[in-house]
């Protein structure tokens, strides 16, 4: 166990905007989260290694419940899971999202109440599906028309499952193309405009074992203004006027799904949870009050904005190289342990901790060690001048998508996740080894 305690001193404040509420710098250049040195971890579990802040998170999801006191506020597991996070997101009152038997058997074996669960996904396997309703899933959200006959068969004549349609609303929202889900073009969901959603819903009620509660939309990812999710609202309840028109249907809920904006690097926007409540509130108020029916329980799915700023990565320096116009920093990790600037473009804010430099900035571009030209981490970033083979570079905001979304690539072997908690350190996640990759390859 980590026992230093470092006083909780915050220097140089407007830098740490986008770290862990916890992070002090208890000497210059030194960054300690949550009373942990930042350079004593890289000691202990080595590096590449993501830190993830206990109480960040919580607070986090404590902020959720206090913005939205009347909503079920479920945690989309795909961000980050490990059973250590299940208890935390149980603990603190909250809901899962999870789109795969694997995320859902996680879960449940740690032992979350399976009706806080909803499994999302395009393409449900048997087995997902199976699992779902083995092990008591809350809700099913039907995203394509076959499901709702395979949900029916698997469910049998004398079963009863929950379900909810995701519906596309047709709003072009998210930071990225690639992280657009509300508009027609995109593989996610049955349209409004085509339909298709109404559709769905006539075939889910003549399927009696199969019992609609709501409707589900989920915009896109890394939205940072609140209109978006007014208009959802408004169309969303909308269609929910038109069934109850056509069939006279009351739908109970209404799930708006998550695609919270945050912010990656110092200065850039990140959406206001307030103004979202407030706004949601009073949209849902006046539309419903409108079309005469009452108000659905409001169901939101945040991920990114729970985990994603209470984790930070670290790597060591491994080369550092001037080429050209460029210098490049090369680290121990990359591609295989955040694929998300090569994805989707990402721009992350690097910091060197854990010794102090005089020297001035240079611009420099924190590359991967990776096989790919494309394997940057971060472009155009300013570090010291002096940065040298050695040295250890943070990254805040690598709590979501960072382990989830990790590959083999290399055969480099998976990043450890470590928590950190009152000025302890304790690991969540082990090192992938080459015994555990190793041990998939069966064919000599
Ligand atoms: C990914 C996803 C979320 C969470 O998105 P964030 O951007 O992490 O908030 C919520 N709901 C659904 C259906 C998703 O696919």
């Amino acid at each position: 166990m980590t026992t230093v305690h470092v006083p909780a001193v915050r220097t140089s404040a407007a830098d740490l905007s986008v770290w862990p509420a916890s992070t002090t710098e208890p000497a210059p250049g030194d960054l300690a989260v949550s009373g942990v040195p930042l350079a004593e971890i890289a000691d202990r579990f080595g590096t590449p290694v993501y830190v993830l802040d206990e109480a960040e998170v919580r607070e986090r999801c404590r902020t959720y419940r206090h913005a939205f006191p009347d909503a079920d506020i479920l945690y989309a597991a795909k961000a980050f899971l490990c059973r250590a996070m299940v208890h935390w997101i149980d603990e603190e009152g909250l809901g899962l999202d999870v789109c795969s038997a694997g995320e859902l058997e996680l879960a449940v074996t740690t032992g979350f109440p399976p009706d806080r669960i909803v499994l999302h996904g395009n393409a449900k396997s048997p087995h997902d599906l199976d699992t779902a309703l083995r092990l008591g899933v809350g809700r099913v959200v039907i995203d394509s028309p076959s499901e709702i006959a395979r949900l029916a068969a698997a469910v049998g004549p004398d079963g009863h499952q929950k379900v909810m349609v995701r519906v596309v609303p047709g709003i072009s929202a998210g930071g990225h193309q690639k992280v657009r889900t509300g508009t027609d073009d995109q593989k996610f969901g049955l349209s409004i405009a085509d339909g298709y959603a109404q559709h769905a819903v006539t075939r889910i009620l003549d399927q009696p074992q199969l019992e609609l509660t709501g409707l589900h939309c989920h915009l896109g990812s890394q939205i940072t203004g609140v209109e978006p999710y007014l208009v959802a609202v408004r169309r969303m309840v909308g269609l929910m006027t038109r069934l109850y028109e056509q069939h006279g249907l009351v739908l109970r809920e209404l799930d708006l799904g998550g695609g919270h904006g945050i912010a990656y690097r110092p200065g850039e926007p990140a959406l206001d949870l307030t103004a979202l409540a407030r706004g949601i509130r009073g949209e849902l108020a006046d539309a419903c009050a409108a079309a005469g029916l009452p108000r659905p329980r409001l169901v939101i799915e945040p991920g990114r904005a729970v985990a994603g700023p209470a984790g930070v990565a670290l790597y060591r320096v491994l080369a550092v190289k001037h080429t050209g116009d460029h210098v490049f920093v090369a680290v121990d990790g990359g591609m295989s342990d955040n694929p998300r600037p090569a994805l989707y473009g990402v721009r992350y804010a690097p910091r060197l901790v854990g010794r102090r430099s005089a020297a001035g900035p240079a611009r420099v571009t924190v590359v991967g060690r990776h096989c790919e030209a494309g394997d940057v981490l971060a472009s155009d970033v300013d570090l010291p001048g002096d940065v040298h083979p050695g040295d250890l570079l943070a990254v805040p905001v690598a709590g979501a998508y960072h382990l989830s979304m990790a590959s083999g690539y290399n055969l480099v072997g998976r990043p450890p996740l470590t928590a950190v908690r009152d000025g302890h350190a304790r690991l969540l996640v082990r090192r992938e080894t080459l015994e555990d990759i190793g041990s998939r390859d069966v064919g000599l």
